[in-house]
């Protein structure tokens, strides 16, 4: 018999079950509620996981992040030595290619303006700018990140992205890598979107002196993770110009605070962690594949590398 265990501190898991019950039907699945014995558990499904109570779990063969990120699993200092997968799927892959194409459009074509105007009753332009005038830099080139470039060169936009390494990439897409490049690739970044893993090179990353090396009134778009922004920062980027807007989809703490400055700035947009979601039964194919290959003694399909941080 197989054992699940399902693990949050902050979430609850129990929406995934329908979905596991059809992948796992013969499967033990336990919640935090009644995680039972923790010597029958076989593989962790995890949402930032309580720390340390994955080293209590001595059978275990799998740690599954329900979401692209591990980050919040690198923050137990007491991590276990098993595989830990993370989700790689097309539906989420697109869904964050519509958001950021959204944001971006929203930011160069003014939408905010016109939403003001319209509730207003008032008819008047903003400026139009072709897409291929528009430079979108997109900081971390990798599943997602792609996607979105593919996305966003389509409608026309002039596309950059960098990454930690040199990379493959489509033709017309301009490519940057590492600290050396970085300053080069903000230079060109009229809207720059954060699709970086959060590592320990990459916590803090948007701050005043990045902000600083972008073009004048550039647009932020972070829909990495909340620690890549300092957000003491921004509201005096905005102020002195260095940023325009800011379109912000994850935060340090969930939800936001209703009394943060960021919801009454009109220059920042805050969406709630929304920009994409994997659908259950993607989480539920996944564990399952990764399970059975590592039962079958293979690598699982998409282990990271722990070292790295990502
Ligand atoms: P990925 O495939 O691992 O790609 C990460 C990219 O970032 C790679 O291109 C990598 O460079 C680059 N990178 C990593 N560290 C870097 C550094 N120090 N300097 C420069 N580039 C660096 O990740 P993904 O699947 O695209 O996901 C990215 C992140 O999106 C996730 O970690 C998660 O935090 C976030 N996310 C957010 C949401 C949301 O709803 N807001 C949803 C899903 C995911 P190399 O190519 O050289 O390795």
């Amino acid at each position: 018999m197989t054992t699940l265990a399902f693990l949050s501190a902050n979430l609850d898991l129990g929406y995934l079950l329908p979905a596991f019950r059809e992948e796992f039907p013969d499967a033990d699945l336990r919640t935090m509620a009644e995680l039972g014995p923790l010597d029958a558990i076989d593989a962790a499904v995890c949402w930032c996981p309580p720390a340390g109570l994955m080293a209590r779990m001595p059978n275990l063969a799998l740690i599954q992040s329900v979401g692209a990120g591990i980050d919040h699993l690198t923050a137990d200092a007491e991590l276990p030595p098993v595989p830990v997968c993370r989700i790689v799927d097309t539906d989420m892959a697109s869904g964050m290619a519509a958001y950021v194409t959204w944001a971006v459009i929203h930011g160069q074509r003014h939408m905010g303006r016109y939403l003001a105007s319209a509730a207003a009753g008032r008819w008047e332009e903003a400026p139009i700018q072709p897409p291929r005038a528009h430079r979108v830099g997109i900081a971390g080139l990798g599943t997602l990140g792609l996607v979105c470039a593919r996305a966003l060169m389509a409608l026309g936009y002039s596309v950059r992205g960098w990454s930690r390494s040199p990379r493959e990439v489509p033709q017309g897409l301009d490519c940057f890598h590492g600290q050396t490049q970085q300053a080069e690739f903000l230079a060109g970044c009229d809207t720059l979107v954060c699709l970086l893993p959060l590592t320990d090179e990459t916590t803090g990353i948007l701050n005043r002196d990045l902000f600083a090396q972008l073009p004048r009134g550039a647009h932020l778009i972070n829909v990495g993770r909340g620690a890549h922004l300092v957000e003491a920062d921004l509201i005096p980027a905005l102020d002195a110009g260095h940023l325009g807007a800011a379109t912000l989809d994850a935060f340090v703490q969930e939800p936001l605070p209703p009394e943060h400055p960021f919801w009454r700035d009109p220059r920042i947009l805050v969406t709630p962690h929304i920009a994409t979601r994997t659908q259950p039964a993607v989480i539920a194919r996944q564990t399952r594949m990764n399970l059975e290959r590592i039962r079958a003694g293979r690598a699982a399909e998409v282990a990271v590398d722990l070292q790295r941080g990502y």
